[in-house]
Parts: structure tokens; sequence; C-alpha cells
């Protein structure tokens, strides 16, 4: 099953996917929520419900909606770094013994289709195709062996990143660097895991003007998804929508020779097997 968020008049909506429509859930069946948050809170048990009101609801052409980020205001946005053994060989760095965390602002998110923004106080801005795990029921002290249960869905993910401001400002801006306004755009859609048999076994790649710069797959994760969501509540409480950024395989732009940086009219695609394409331009702020 495919969720995301849209734009009413009534506010942001949350919609399945029908098709090619977008089908309002609350609209369809008003005892499920009409915010994306509360509907991923009550976890798996809500989707056969949320099934059959998209297979009742009154569908409406996906083109005539204004798609907004599927969780457009997430409490929190994790991301791993070095989390694929490939990554970690092209950058130099020794395999880490235990997840290495950052985070950026959730006012970093952004749709599918949105422009990213080259901001004026970069010159390295860097693309990262990554596997987005979206948080169903929160809790905090998740066991590993528990995590899946407060896993609502997966998404794909670009990790947009600021390199000059990550890697050289004085004392490394990581947060700085990674939080530029839309340097967080996921989707096109989130993807309910009950429709990801193997969420650690799927192709993920990422094009720059149709050229592909990273092709790997998830089972090059150095922690997968249980790891990262237990160690993260071992932190913090995870929230209902929360994102978990689950780090960029090999190919990143600042690790080539000569680097590669965005620039203003370039396209960026990342593609997830069964999460569907993610796909944004590139223009000058
Ligand atoms: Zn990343």
């Amino acid at each position: 099953m495919k969720l995301t968020t849209y734009q009413s008049d009534r506010g942001p909506r949350v919609a399945g996917l029908y098709g090619t429509a977008l089908v309002d859930v609350n609209d369809s069946d008003p005892a499920l929520p009409s915010c994306p948050k509360a509907l991923l809170a009550r976890g798996w048990d809500v989707f056969p419900r949320i099934q059959r009101a998209l297979a009742v609801g009154r569908p409406v052409p996906l083109e005539t909606m204004r798609l907004l980020p599927p969780i457009p205001n997430p409490e929190k946005i994790v991301c791993a770094g070095l989390n694929y053994a490939d990554h970690a060989r092209e950058t130099d760095m020794p395999l880490p013994a235990e997840p290495v965390l950052f985070n950026k602002f959730p006012t970093a998110v952004a749709a599918d289709g949105q422009a990213i923004v080259l901001p004026r106080a970069s010159r390295e801005v860097d693309y990262e195709a990554e596997l987005v795990v979206v948080v169903g029921q929160g809790g905090r002290h998740i066991k590993p062996e528990n995590a899946r249960r407060h896993i609502a869905a997966y998404c794909c993910g670009n990790d947009v990143s600021a390199r000059d401001w990550q890697l050289r400002k004085p004392g490394g801006q990581w947060l700085l660097g990674k939080s530029f306004d839309g340097f967080a755009p996921f989707g096109p859609w989130l993807v309910t895991a009950d429709a990801v048999p193997d969420v650690g076994r799927l192709a993920i790649e990422l094009r720059l003007n149709g050229h592909t710069m990273q092709r790997s797959n998830t089972s090059q994760w150095i922690f997968a998804v249980d790891a990262l969501v237990s160690y993260v509540s071992g932190v913090c409480t995870l929230s209902p929508g929360d994102l978990i950024f689950t780090g960029t395989p090999s190919g990143v732009g600042f690790a080539r020779r000569p680097p590669v940086f965005l620039q203003p009219g370039d396209r960026v695609e990342v593609e997830i097997e069964g999460l569907g394409v993610l796909t944004n331009p590139v223009v000058a702020e």
C-alpha cells in the first residue's frame, strides 16, 4: 500500500494511491485520522482498514493534487552515517563498531518533484541515495527483535549535504551542512512495511541527469533497520512519523576524482526496488 499527504483546502491530509489516483483516507472512512502521523501511530493493525477505505473511496487523479512530503512535519529526522560497507571503503573509514548517527532539522523535508535549492552559502552540495524508515508506533528502549512492530513504512530519500559545511567549517558543522531547507527530500510516497517482504535485500540507485552515480543493495548495510531503530530508541523516544535515513552506498560526489557537486539545472533521481523513484530538480537560490 502506498500512502502520501496532499494539500487540500482543509489543510494537509493523508491519502492512499489507488491505481493512478489518490483516495482521501479520512473522507472514505471517517474513523481513520486525516493526519499521517496519527494514522501511522495505529501500527500494522490499521493497514487492512486503510486498504478497504481505498477500495471504496472517491479516487481523484494524481496530477490534479498538490503533493506534500509524505510526512510534512516529522518530529525527528535521524540519519546513519557510514552504514554501507562499500561507502565506508570509498571514504577510507574503518567499519564502525556501532551506528554513527546525526540528524537534520525537520524543516529540511521536501516532496517528490520539489526543487533542491543550492544555498548561496555553499559551493559543494552533494547527493546521497538512502532508504528511509518511517516510524509507526513510537517507543523507547525497543529491542531489535521488536523493531519491525514500530516501523510503519519505507521510502526513498536523498540526504542532500553541503560538504564544505559538513567537513571544513570550524568544528565540522554536520547538523547545519545537512539541514539547509529542502535538504531532506523523501518519497514519492510511503510504502507500508507489510508490502516490503525483505527490506535488507533491495537494489538502490541514484541517477544524476540520467547517469548512474550510485548503485548498490541494502544487503551492504552494516546495521540493518532493526539495529538502527533499537539504537536510536535507547537514546530518545521514537514518535510516529519520525524518519530514519539509513545511510548511503558508494558513489557520492565528493569522493569522486574529480569531485562532482550538484549544479543548477541538474535532475537527481533515487530509485529503490519496490519503493518507486524520487525525482528532484536542482536550482540556484
Ligand atoms: Zn547520508
